[in-house]
């Protein structure tokens, strides 16, 4: 690990090396941190996942709440359980697709640990952010009027996942979003003092709307006309899929939201409303919009 983080960034003032990192934030702006587990066998599949998939997906997972909060990121820190018998070259390509990812988005690795696993690769990463001071975008902002948006499709993940599920071989394309996910830090950046509340789509959209509300004790109306499914998708997938690792945020009613931020689409999905339901319409019939992400991998 030692090896591999280089390209140190300025608030990162010790990295790899000391018995611990100092990180040291620039004037005006405080940190944000996030840790994410992911489990062989519960978030990926050695016969499924190539290393340097497990390893992209590992960080973006934190990348993406980073980017959740209006944060941008800083520092990752990079904790391996690894089976005996695990060959080398998985390990080198782990490594690999992670800090590809890390270097893309200017994330210093600056700590870490490995020991042995009984059974299974597992994974522990955390990332460190930083906001402008009091800037960061929370849950609890959404208010009864603002509209709710969402970034880029929904469900594309979920069905090439259902694909394996069905026995198919899918290739690990670079551009499969389900194994070479993209943390939306940028489209996050451009929304500090425009969202009123935020969160990343790891659970599916149902269940991280459903935080929203619950958060910002109010009730949501998502129409179901206007919802940019993937291709490929499902309504299903795209209400319940997860790990679309887009954002979905609010705004007022009269504030200015672009329908494309950093390249990226943004589509108006519904309303917050009084009260805490979580419906769904096609503007003919309504009916509730059951908070119910996809199990992992449940057998
Ligand atoms: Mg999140």
């Amino acid at each position: 690990l030692r090896r591999q983080a280089r390209g140190k960034r300025r608030e990162v003032a010790l990295g790899i090396g000391d018995d611990c990192a100092v990180l040291r934030p620039r004037a005006g702006e405080e940190m944000v941190v996030t840790t994410d587990l992911s489990i062989e066998g519960t978030h990926f599949r050695r016969e499924w996942h190539p290393a340097e998939s497990v390893g992209h997906r590992c960080l973006a997972r934190g990348l993406s709440d980073i980017a959740a909060m209006g944060a941008g990121p800083v520092a990752a820190f990079l904790s391996l359980g690894l089976p005996q018998k695990l060959p080398q070259r998985w390990v080198n390509e782990f490594l690999l697709g992670f800090l590809t990812l890390a270097k893309r988005f200017e994330v210093t690795l600056a700590g870490g640990d490995i020991a042995e696993s009984r059974e299974g690769v597992v994974a522990d990463v955390m990332v460190v952010g930083a906001v402008p001071r009091g800037k960061a975008i929370l849950r609890s902002g959404a208010r009864a009027g603002d509209v709710i948006y969402v970034s880029g499709s929904l469900g594309g993940p979920a069905s090439t996942l259902k694909r394996m599920f069905a026995g198919e071989k899918v290739r690990a394309k670079k551009n499969e979003r389900h194994f070479f996910p993209e943390p939306r830090i940028a489209v996050a950046q451009k929304l500090r003092g425009v969202a009123t509340s935020m969160i990343d789509i790891s659970d599916g959209l149902s269940v991280d709307l459903a935080h929203i509300c619950e958060e910002s004790k109010v009730g949501a109306m998502v129409n179901e006309l206007l919802l940019p499914v993937a291709r490929n998708a499902s309504l299903e997938d795209a209400l319940h899929g997860g790990e679309d690792y887009e954002l979905l945020f609010t705004a007022r009613e009269n504030a200015h939201v672009p329908v494309e931020i950093a390249g990226v689409a943004v589509t108006e999905i519904g309303w917050i409303e009084r009260g805490g339901s979580v419906r769904i319409t096609d503007l003919k019939k309504t009916r509730a919009l059951k908070a119910r992400g996809w199990e992992h991998f449940v057998r």
